[in-house]
């Protein structure tokens, strides 16, 4: 009898080029580098640059340097998401054609007294029977059945959409389209079958597996790995002044980052050379030791 292939790993990193690599993303990089390296896989970059008002002039090419520094290697070229952008407006067309989406006139003043439930702001449906002005956002309609996945770090996870976020935007008011729906259709077009990434995204997870069931795509799997947070508690990133990683030295810091990952790199390998570290990590990176484990603190 033959046995069928299975499907081959791709995992990937998909930073935002919102500013430079910070300690926090390295330790995702890192995350989903061997992840997908000890299986043999494929590891892509791709550089999310779908929102410019929020990016940062150089953050990509920053970004970019900053892994090689690190020696981090990813198959194929550098994929800008930007790229796809007709793919992304297809899938939308595909969805509002279903009447499975709808244009939304709401404005955030109009939401803010709108209840939080544990996956955000509860969007109370005020535009789903229509809504007559000129510029919209568009609004995925969503159904309240569970949508239940196994987190290979976090366990099963369980989210009802329609009551605990309502439904959500999919291509925003300035015409952008937004990051849940950019973030599903690329997954798909890049054959991803892994998603590693910090767990401050989970709650995005139970919609994009929706938007994942109606376009007919496959789900990948999910690991969400604990994020890295300042001694106070709060998450390292820009807005919390976290600053770009040191290109030199790059050894110490990637031990830095094994270690906020559970792994127990010996001291030495802090001066060792960069490709002494990988081999090092590569051989013994056991992803289990961060087993529900949410926040780690800053060490680096
Ligand atoms: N671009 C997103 C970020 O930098 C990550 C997207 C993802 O991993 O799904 O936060």
């Amino acid at each position: 009898m033959q046995t069928r292939d299975p499907i081959p790993y791709v995992g990937r990193f998909a930073p935002s080029p919102t500013g430079p690599l910070h300690f926090g993303s390295l330790v995702a990089a890192v995350a989903s580098y061997l992840q997908a390296r000890t299986k043999n896989g494929q590891w892509l970059l791709r550089i999310e640059d779908i929102d410019p008002p929020r990016e940062q002039p150089g953050a990509s090419d920053a970004i970019i340097e900053a892994l090689q520094c690190y020696g981090f290697v990813w198959d194929g070229d550098v994929i800008y998401q930007s790229k796809s952008d007709a793919e992304h407006r297809s899938a939308l067309e595909l969805l509002i054609d279903q009447n499975l989406a709808y244009p939304c006139s709401c404005s955030r003043r109009d939401l803010a007294d709108a209840p939080r439930g544990p996956l955000g702001i509860i969007y109370p449906g005020t535009c789903r029977n229509g809504c007559n002005k000129q510029e919209t956002a568009i609004r995925l309609l969503t159904d309240d059945k569970a949508i239940v996945f196994a987190d290979a770090l976090q366990g099963t996870q369980s989210h009802r959409l329609e009551s605990e976020s309502g439904d959500f935007v999919i291509r925003r008011r300035d015409g952008l389209i937004a990051y849940q729906l950019a973030v599903v259709v690329d997954d798909e077009l890049q054959g991803v079958t892994e998603v590693v990434r910090g767990i401050d995204l989970i709650d995005s997870t139970p919609r994009q597996i929706y938007l994942q069931r109606l376009l007919q795509y496959r789900t990948p799997n999910y690991i969400h790995i604990p994020v890295i947070v300042h001694a106070n508690g709060d998450k390292l990133s820009k807005l919390t002044g976290a600053p770009a990683i040191p290109l030199k030295a790059p050894s110490k810091t990637l031990c830095a980052a094994l270690r906020a990952l559970g792994q127990e790199p010996p001291a030495s390998l802090a001066s060792a050379a960069l490709s002494d570290v990988w081999y090092w990590a590569l051989k013994t990176w056991q992803m289990e030791k961060l087993l529900g484990c949410k926040t780690r603190v800053n060490t680096s």
